[in-house]
C-alpha cells in the first residue's frame, strides 16, 4: 500500500461527500512529521545515532493517537500511512482522538534490555514536547510492549515532573493498564462478525468461520468467535494448520499444536467426532481458499492479491490484518460478490480497548472488566452497522463508506475549529 492509494481514497470519499479541495487536503496531508536522530550510549560506552519518527496525521477530533514500532526497515513512508489509518479507525468508531504513528529504526533482538531502555528514553526526550496526555497518546506495535510503555511513560513524567499516565496506553495492569486491552483487536473483530451474521440466512452455529494467523489477534479472535458459537472450521498460522469441516474444537487443537512447540502433528479435535485424524492438512496459503462464510486473514497484509483472489471461496472477508487484500484483489472479489469489511473498521477493537484505558487514567471513570468487554462489543456492533448501512444508502462497497463515514466525520470537526 502506497500513501497515495490512501490518498485518493479519502479524496474520492471528500468528492462524494461534496467536501471543499481545502478540507480534503487538510486531511489527507499529514499535520506534523517528526523525524528524531537521537543518541543511545551502548554497553561498550560508544554513542550511537538512532533515527526514529512520529508522524502526527490529524487531531481535528482529539488528541493523536497510534502506536509505535521498533523495526529496522520502518522508514517514513510507512509511518505516514499507518497514522492516516489510525485517523481513519478511530473516526469510524467515533471515538475522541485522532490519529498518529511511530517507529524507531533499530532490530531489538540486536541490542541488550539495558541499551533498549535507554533507546526509549531518549527518543521520548527528543519527541517530548510533542506528546502527552491530552496531545499524543503512543501505544504499543510490532516489537514494542507494556514493559517499553512503562519506561516511556517513567521517562515522559521525569521530563514533565508530573504524574501522566494516560501519555501512553497498552500498560501492565500494575502500571494502569486495564484487562480488556490484550484481547481488545480479537474481541472487537468477533464483535464486528457478530453483526455481519445478520446477513446470513441461517444461525451463528452453522456460519462456517476460516482464520489465517494464530497470534494475539488471531487467537482471541478464535476464542471469542468459539464463545459466540461461530464454526471455525480452519485455523492455520505461519507453520500451516488444520481443516474439519464439522468444526474444530480449537481449544484442544491448538493446544496440542503448541505442545509439539508449533509443529503442526497429524490430529485435531473434531466438535463433533472428537480426537480425530480425518481433519485435512492445511498450509497458511491453502487456508485461504477453503469454502466458508467468512475468511479472516488475521496474520500479516498482501495475503489475497491480483495472483490469488480468483481462488478466494468465501462470501465474505473481514481484514484483521491491516491491508490483507490488495486493491487490484479487491477489483476481482468485487465482481465475484465477495463482502470486503474493511481493516479500518475490523481491527480498530484495539484502539477502542486504548481508549477505555486512557479514559481510567485520565478521569474518575472507571469499568470492570466485564463491563469493557460488553462496550467494546456494543461500540463496535455500532460502527459495522453503520458502516454497512451508509454502503446500501450509498450503493457503495463497506470499504468506501468506512471511508465516506470517517471523512464526514473529520471533515465535521475540521469545520467546527477556528483557524
Ligand atoms: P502476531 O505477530 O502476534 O501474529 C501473527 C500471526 O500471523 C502468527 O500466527 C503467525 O504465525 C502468522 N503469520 C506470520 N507470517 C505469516 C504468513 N506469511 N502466512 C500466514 N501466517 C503468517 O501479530 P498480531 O498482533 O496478531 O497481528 C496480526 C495482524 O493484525 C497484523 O497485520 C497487525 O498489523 C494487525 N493488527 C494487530 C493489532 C493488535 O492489536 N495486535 C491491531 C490492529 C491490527
Amino acid at each position: 500500500m502506497s500513501y497515495e492509494e490512501i490518498e485518493g481514497q479519502i479524496k474520492s470519499a471528500g468528492e462524494k461527500l461534496k467536501l471543499d479541495s481545502s478540507t480534503i487536503e487538510q486531511i489527507y496531508s499529514p499535520q506534523r512529521i517528526i523525524e528524531a536522530n537521537f543518541p543511545v550510549k551502548m554497553d561498550n560506552g560508544k554513542v550511537k545515532i538512532f533515527k526514529g519518527y512520529r508522524v502526527q496525521h490529524n487531531n481535528a477530533r482529539g488528541p493523536f493517537k497510534g502506536g509505535i514500532r521498533y523495526h529496522e526497515d520502518t522508514n517514513i513512508e510507512e509511518v505516514k500511512i499507518l497514522a492516516a489509518l489510525m485517523s481513519l479507525k478511530t473516526a469510524v468508531i467515533d471515538i475522541p482522538f485522532g490519529g498518529g504513528k511511530g517507529g524507531v529504526r533499530v532490530n531489538p533482538k540486536e541490542i541488550s534490555q539495558d541499551e533498549l531502555k535507554r533507546l526509549t528514553e531518549s527518543f521520548v526526550k527528543s519527541i517530548s514536547d510533542f506528546i502527552g496526555e491530552k496531545k499524543d497518546i503512543p501505544a504499543p506495535d510490532v516489537n514494542t510492549n507494556a514493559q517499553i510503555m512503562k519506561w516511556f511513560r517513567e521517562e515522559y513524567e521525569k521530563i514533565t515532573h508530573q504524574k501522566a499516565p494516560g501519555v501512553i496506553t497498552g500498560k501492565k495492569l500494575s502500571d494502569g493498564g486495564i484487562k480488556v486491552r490484550d484481547e481488545a483487536t480479537g474481541l472487537g473483530g468477533a464483535a464486528v462478525i457478530l453483526e455481519i451474521a445478520k446477513q446470513f440466512s441461517k444461525p451463528v452455529k452453522d456460519i462456517t468461520i476460516v482464520i489465517q494467523g494464530f497470534g494475539n489477534v488471531g487467537h482471541h479472535l478464535a476464542h471469542h468467535l468459539a464463545q459466540m458459537g461461530f464454526l471455525i472450521i480452519a485455523i492455520a498460522d505461519v507453520d500451516g494448520g488444520f481443516m474439519h469441516e464439522d468444526g474444530l474444537d480449537y481449544y484442544k487443537t491448538f493446544k496440542k499444536v503448541y505442545h509439539k512447540k508449533g509443529k503442526i502433528c497429524d490430529t485435531c479435535y473434531c466438535l463433533i467426532h472428537g480426537e480425530s485424524t480425518d481433519c485435512k492438512i492445511v498450509t497458511a496459503e491453502s487456508v485461504l481458499y477453503q469454502q466458508a462464510d467468512i475468511l479472516i486473514p488475521a496474520a500479516i497484509g498482501e495475503q489475497i492479491t491480483i495472483k490469488n483472489a480468483d481462488k478466494i471461496k468465501a462470501k465474505v472477508i473481514v481484514e484483521m490484518a491491516n491491508h490483507p487484500v490488495t486493491h487490484d484483489a479487491e477489483k476481482i472479489l468485487k465482481k465475484k460478490n465477495v463482502l470486503i469489511i474493511p481493516d479500518i473498521l475490523a481491527n480498530s477493537g484495539g484502539v477502542l480497548g486504548s481508549y477505555f484505558e486512557w479514559i481510567e487514567n485520565t478521569t474518575d471513570k472507571k469499568m470492570t472488566y466485564k463491563q469493557s468487554q460488553e462496550k467494546l462489543i456494543e461500540k463496535m456492533r455500532r460502527a459495522t452497522h453503520e458502516v454497512l448501512k451508509t454502503a446500501e444508502k450509498f450503493s457503495v462497497t463497506p470499504r468506501e463508506s468506512a471511508y465516506l463515514l470517517a471523512i464526514s466525520r473529520i471533515a465535521k470537526a475540521i469545520k467546527s475549529q477556528k483557524i
